[in-house]
């Protein structure tokens, strides 16, 4: 997309200080239709509510959806309002899995220009009822990493249909409105960086690793073959060539060892996790 035409785009964020409100008075479509570009660079749906947060480096936050508990899922994005190169980190789609969530907060506190050419999102969890009881699934017992539209397949725990569940159909509407170059979705179930499939997804997923030092693997344990995962489903669908890749780490992450990030030469795999996000996302492909 042309730097004119991303121009002429309107960044539609409430001023400073403001409180919660709506940009629907000012946004007409959504923007998942629309030309496909980088969200940051975009109108903001009108289904969203923003607020500017006070910091240095986090511009705006977003309910993006609610579970079905009713708790907010919420999308913090730092960097430049005009970017070109996007990450998304999702901390949490599966309750008990602790780790990701305190990687999301050091990723935030972060800082990021925002005269940089670049973006982070931060989802810090998606499943907002699970992580407040530590438990994997949602109310409604779905593992959300079987509800996305990827080769999904009705299981016990499922749900009845792709997209079934409102955590999922928000994060699908999110990520296909920001069409991120890149989405690294953490969970705590084992030690891995997933590199599945090959091609671009396991070279981003080979260097991330090498910056976390968490192990890559092939195979990333889903009970079985992955079916209706959420980061096959964007590798398969983004419209700007976007890969994303899980990323599993380890219950000990509170112990601080060496890792690979420029800069940074030990830390907890909490911090080198999200180190090696903030590294990535200024190099990811224009
Ligand atoms: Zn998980």
């Amino acid at each position: 997309m042309s730097i004119g035409a991303l121009m002429a785009l309107t960044l539609v964020v409430p001023p400073a200080g403001a409180g919660p409100t709506s940009a629907a008075a000012a946004v007409t479509t959504h923007a998942a239709t629309a030309t496909v570009s980088h969200a940051t660079s975009s109108v903001v749906p009108s289904r969203y509510v923003c607020t500017t947060v006070r910091s240095a480096s986090v511009t705006y936050s977003c309910v993006i959806g609610h579970s079905v508990g009713g708790r907010a899922i919420v999308a913090q994005r730092q960097g430049s309002a005009t970017a070109t190169r996007v990450l998304v980190v999702v901390g949490q789609m599966h309750g008990e899995e602790w780790p990701g969530p305190r990687s999301v907060d050091v990723v935030r506190s972060i800082p990021t220009p925002t005269t940089a050419s670049y973006a982070i999102w931060t989802v810090r969890t998606m499943n907002p009822d699970g992580g407040a009881v530590g438990r994997r699934r949602t109310n409604h017992g779905v593992d959300l990493n079987r509800n996305f539209p990827n080769k999904f397949k009705r299981m016990s725990d499922s749900g009845p249909r792709a997209l079934s569940e409102p955590e999922s159909a928000a994060m699908a509407r999110f990520l296909t409105w920001v069409q991120p170059d890149l989405v690294v979705s953490l969970h705590g179930f084992t030690t891995a960086v997933d590199i599945t499939g090959g091609g671009v997804r396991a070279a981003w997923g080979r260097r991330f690793s090498t910056l976390s030092r968490i192990t890559p693997a092939h195979v990333v344990p889903c009970g079985g073959p992955c079916h209706g995962n959420m980061t096959d489903w964007y590798s398969a669908t983004s419209k700007v060539h976007g890969v994303a890749f899980t990323v599993e780490m380890p219950r000990s992450s509170k112990v601080a060892r060496a890792c690979g990030v420029p800069g940074h030469r030990r830390g907890t795999p909490i911090q080198c996790v999200a180190w090696a996000a903030a590294y990535l996302a200024p190099r990811l492909p224009a």
